[in-house]
């Protein structure tokens, strides 16, 4: 077994990914906050953590209405960010990645700003990791695999934990 080490750049098995840097784990993490959503017949349950690549430490957490205004777990992220990027000052310029359990909205019934947009307006992310896709309970057709890559933006899906996520965004259902 591997000891997970901190900063090994060696990484040329192709798609596997080391321990230090697994996916599975950050995705966990937005697991956990998904699992603190107050379940609701008309919306999902997700979780969401942002992680500053360069440390590899997650810099802000967000569920589903977690914050007043029906709030979705990515904005919640954002907001938690903003607020405390001047009290911590995170490095400016540095890169993120967003773990999502639901790929991110691409429209809202209630006309709020999607958090795809939120995203692209960001403007450090790299990386969308995924969990499950969104069903089309409420939006026809999510189109977060377009639309991200079209703005540079990698859309990476998270193997073997889409039915996990999908459980925990249907709370409620
Ligand atoms: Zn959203």
């Amino acid at each position: 077994m591997d000891s997970p080490s901190a900063s090994n750049s060696l990484a040329q098995d192709s798609a596997i990914v080391s321990a230090s840097n697994d996916p599975k784990y950050f995705m966990q993490r937005a697991l956990d906050e998904a699992r603190k959503c107050t379940p609701s017949l008309s919306a999902f349950s997700v979780g969401a953590v942002l992680v500053d690549l360069a440390t590899k430490k997650v810099v802000a957490t967000g569920f589903s209405r977690e914050r007043e205004g029906n709030t979705h777990a990515e904005e919640v992220c954002f907001i938690k960010f903003d607020e405390d990027e001047q009290a911590l000052s995170h490095q400016s310029g540095g890169q993120y990645a967003l773990y999502t359990t639901m790929e991110p909205c691409t429209e809202r019934l209630s006309g709020k700003k999607p958090c795809l947009d939120r995203i692209i307006q960001f403007g450090r992310i790299s990386t969308v990791y995924v969990g499950c896709k969104e069903p089309s309970t409420f939006i026809a057709e999510n189109t977060a695999t377009k639309r991200l890559p079209d703005n540079g933006i990698q859309y990476l899906s998270v193997d073997g934990m889409g039915p996990e996520c999908l459980e925990v965004a249907k709370m409620g259902h």
